[in-house]
């Protein structure tokens, strides 16, 4: 089978519904797994397939799973992460809108794994319609008799429920996810121990992306080698790529684990729009240190992005234009985290919100060069000190814009932001209020 496979079905008309699904093959795979399978032999072929956690973290799927507790007498929950709230990133959203059954078998395949018999989708409060296609295709996947008591005639029993946030980008975070489920405020929790000891409601708990799970079904049906040759070393598959900003084509591509970033800006997304230059890239969703226009040699895997110093994230892609102004685009970055930070750690809620400032007070034309080094220093004294790593989050686009365009930074310093059509917010305000 060659690609599509996770985007088989975007661009088929009313895939979404079960009696279009079912003739694009969707539950074959889980039956057959079902009714002639052990959960272990799932685990070990998601394990065998390099399946990583396609949500940001890019941790191993069956490994997470092992560490589930081998004598428990809790109910173990799966909890499918549809929170999708990293700016730039919008691929779990077409499975849940346009191929939401896709998900669904993966989350029959994935609780047989681990032995689960309730599984939740939380789906950020924003995602309006896909939450409807998703409750619709969970609705009628009941009344189809695979999901409920006796699934398959096997006996098993698994409930789904879909649940909606309220659109904290924080709740991406697994245990914030968790928190907010059992209706708790959104704070990310201290660990250990890990979702997988102590997770929903103190049980064990599995929290797995939307289209990490929608690996599952192909990789059961086409076999664990034929899905980890798909990708790179140690990244099995194929990813959906979020691609945004100023390309001629924008949009989701489902490409091999290790495409070149190169050929997925000027051969899959068309190009830099107008015939402009490239300036820069983010490669994983706005947290994702910058790549300069001289860094895109590189392949879009975990392990490959990491040795470039950036990380593949959420693979949610923006490129920038050679007009672009790091400066704003900074501006943004901070404004973002200073926004969504929980406020549980002082190096976070402080070290956002100061950073927020400093950068705006530079955009805005009042900057001093001594800024910049203080923005650093801030940074480096969010990393690794908090208990989530939002921080680090927010740290990243702060040291790598600046070490990477300083000069950019100084020169905007330089002429106070006037020359660049930069105003003031006290002059914006004045200009509302006069109407
Ligand atoms: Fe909250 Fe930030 Fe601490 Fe994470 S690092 S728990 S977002 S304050």
């Amino acid at each position: 089978m060659t690609l599509p496979i996770l985007s088989r079905n975007f661009d088929v008309a009313d895939a979404w519904k079960i009696g279009v699904a079912e003739n694009r093959g969707a539950y074959v795979t889980a039956k057959k797994v079902l009714t002639s399978m052990q959960p272990a032999d799932v685990t070990n072929a998601v394990v065998a397939a390099n399946l990583r956690g396609l949500g940001g973290a890019g941790f191993p799927t069956g490994k997470k799973w092992r560490f589930l507790p081998k004598n428990n007498s809790k109910p173990v929950y799966l909890v499918v992460n549809a929170d999708e709230g990293e700016p730039g990133t919008f691929k779990d959203r077409y499975i849940l809108e346009r191929d939401p059954h896709q998900l669904i078998e993966g989350i029959i395949l994935s609780a047989f794994a681990i032995n689960s018999r309730k599984a939740y989708i939380y789906i950020r409060g924003e995602y309006v319609e896909p939450f409807k296609r998703t409750q619709a295709a969970v609705e009628e996947a009941y009344s189809k008799g695979y999901l409920g008591k006796n699934i398959f005639g096997t006996g098993l029993t698994l409930d789904v429920v879909v649940h909606r946030g309220a659109g904290a980008y924080i709740c991406g975070e697994e245990t914030a996810l968790l928190n907010s489920l059992e209706g708790l405020k959104g704070y990310p929790r201290l660990k250990p121990p890990f979702p997988a000891i102590a997770g929903l409601f103190g049980c064990p708990t599995i929290v797995n992306n939307v289209e990490t799970l929608a690996c599952v079904p192909p990789i059961l049906k086409h076999g664990a080698e034929w899905f980890a040759k798909l990708g790179s070393a140690g990244n099995g598959g194929t990813h959906l790529f979020s691609i945004s900003g100023h390309v001629n084509k924008p949009g989701v591509y489902e490409l091999p684990m290790g495409a070149p970033l190169r050929e997925m800006i000027y051969t899959h997304a068309g190009g830099i729009r107008g015939g402009k230059k490239l300036k820069a890239v983010i490669p994983g969703g706005i947290s994702a240190k910058i790549l300069t226009a001289q860094e895109i040699d590189v392949k879009m895997d975990y392990d490959s992005l990491r040795a470039a110093g950036t990380m593949l994230g959420s693979a949610g892609v923006i490129v920038m234009d050679e007009d672009t102004s790091m400066v704003k685009m900074l501006y943004y970055a901070t404004k973002f985290f200073a926004h969504e930070s929980c406020g549980q750690c002082s190096p976070c809620r402080e070290g956002t919100g100061w950073a927020h400032k400093i950068v705006r007070r530079i955009y805005e034309g009042h900057g001093a060069l001594k800024d910049l080094d203080s923005l650093l220093t801030i940074a480096k004294n969010m990393e690794g000190r908090t208990i989530c790593v939002f921080a680090d989050a927010a740290a990243w686009p702060i040291q790598s814009y600046i070490t990477k365009f300083r000069k950019e930074f100084e020169e905007h310093i330089a002429k106070r932001g006037s020359e660049f059509g930069v105003r003031s917010s006290e002059q914006a305000r004045s200009a509302s209020s006069h109407g």
